[in-house]
């Protein structure tokens, strides 16, 4: 083999994209609904947007970014997620100083050096949506409700909700001396990663999947029962809006979110199907992200990622099938003579001019060999143009399925293919 494609990247061949398609058509409709409009930026940005963005004590800043220095000495890096170019996008814009709250959404490919396993690969794919300039919880239920509809309209079944308060900077940093004092005394048994995030983000603790820090912080204390008023306030009122859309949730503490910039409401999708990877969508709230990035001022965000890689395992686990695409209506069938292909393209294009998905055998076979390819593609017809066919100017149309033929006059083929 000449060339293979980058170790954790995945091509997508022509006959698997229509399940992409297929999530995509789905997916910006239901955005569509939600009065959520589509957003593009860049695949590269400067480095520094994620270095502050993400927060540089994050293993996706320290140890995945694929970073490179480009010609002009400029330090870029691929995009490992996406809240924070669509909030470089919207301060650069000022679409601030347009209408609030600003609802946006964006399918995106993203860039983690990682271990490659199933479902996780180093170029991803993801759904999200942001709603930037809402300090309401109206906000976060909407963009969980958004997700939940988009999910269970595909019908997954086995997908529960979780959701969490992670609280906000007045009511952290109590609830942060809480679990350093629980974890002091079992500082000596953690992995050596929890060891460095101890004292620079021991919340990571509880996210850790080492099962012997697993086991150490079980009992630790929770987030929810240090929550401030306002915080508290927030997520009651979370719950009551969940309540009021009929969306099933369960509370979980244990959602932490890797990223520094989360506050308060924090959620997860997550699949039972999929073993460990579980987790389909997640989000929450970011309200101190866009003044880490420059805004002159806090202007709350609520937003989701969602992995279309694992959500293409849960479907495929589940057993839900994607509807193939369209097949072809028809394949002319020529003699290959002269006068019979410059009729065959003729009739092709009249065809496709009609609305119908037609082709004609691009490699110049024989007539049998032409047949062959008809079913290869699943044409439902076969406009046949022989010597007879020419001569008396009507088309054999046949049904594939059926085997049945009739005789059409060359220009009303459309009129009875369809
Ligand atoms: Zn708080
Ligand atoms: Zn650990």
């Amino acid at each position: 083999m000449l060339v293979k494609a980058p170790k954790g990247t995945k091509d997508n061949l022509p006959g698997e994209v229509y399940k992409w398609q297929f999530l995509e058509e789905r997916f910006r409709d239901a955005a569509a609904r939600y009065g959520f409009l589509e957003i593009r930026t860049p695949v590269i940005e400067h480095t520094e947007l994620f270095a502050r963005g993400i927060g540089d004590t994050t293993d996706v800043v320290e140890k995945q970014m694929y970073t490179f220095e480009d010609y002009g000495g400029r330090s870029i890096t691929l995009r490992p997620e996406g809240t924070a170019g669509a909030v470089r996008a919207y301060l650069e814009h000022k679409l601030y100083a347009e209408t609030r709250p600003a609802k946006m959404w964006y399918e995106i490919s993203c860039f983690r050096y990682e271990k490659p396993q199933s479902g996780r690969l180093r170029e991803f794919h993801q759904f999200g949506v942001e709603n930037f300039g809402s300090h309401n919880m109206l906000a976060d239920a909407e963009v969980i409700a958004l997700a939940d509809e988009f999910l269970r309209g595909l019908g997954i079944a086995e997908l529960a909700l979780r959701i969490n308060s992670i609280g906000c900077p007045a009511c952290r940093p109590v609830y942060r001396k809480r679990l350093m004092d629980f974890l002091a005394d079992r500082y000596d048994a953690l992995c050596d990663t929890c060891k460095s995030r101890y004292e620079r983000n021991p919340m990571r603790i509880l996210d850790c999947k080492s099962p012997v820090c697993q086991d150490l912080v079980r009992g630790a204390p929770v987030m929810i029962d240090s929550l401030c008023d306002e915080c508290k306030t927030d997520f009651d009122a979370l719950r009551e809006n969940l309540s009021a859309m009929g969306i099933d949730y369960e509370v979980d503490s244990g959602i932490v979110r890797g990223l520094d910039y989360y506050t308060k409401t924090a959620f997860e999708f997550v699949s039972n199907q999929i073993g460990a990877q579980g987790t389909v969508c997640g989000g929450g709230r970011y309200d101190h992200l866009m003044r880490e990035l420059g805004a002159g001022e806090d202007i709350p965000g609520v937003g989701f990622g969602l992995g279309i890689e694992r959500l293409l395992l849960v479907l495929e686990a589940s057993g839900i099938e994607i509807p193939l695409p369209k097949r072809a209506d028809a394949l002319v069938v020529f003699l290959d003579a002269g006068e019979a292909k410059t009729e065959a393209l003729r009739v092709a294009k009249e065809l496709r001019a009609a609305g119908l998905a037609c082709e004609v055998d691009t490699a110049g076979r024989p007539m049998k060999r032409q047949f062959q390819y008809a079913d290869r593609i699943g044409a439902k017809y076969c406009v046949i143009l022989g010597e007879e066919e020419l001569r008396t100017r009507e088309a054999t149309v046949k049904d594939m399925v059926t085997g049945e033929q009739k005789r059409v006059p060359f220009a009303k083929i459309a009129g009875a293919l369809k």
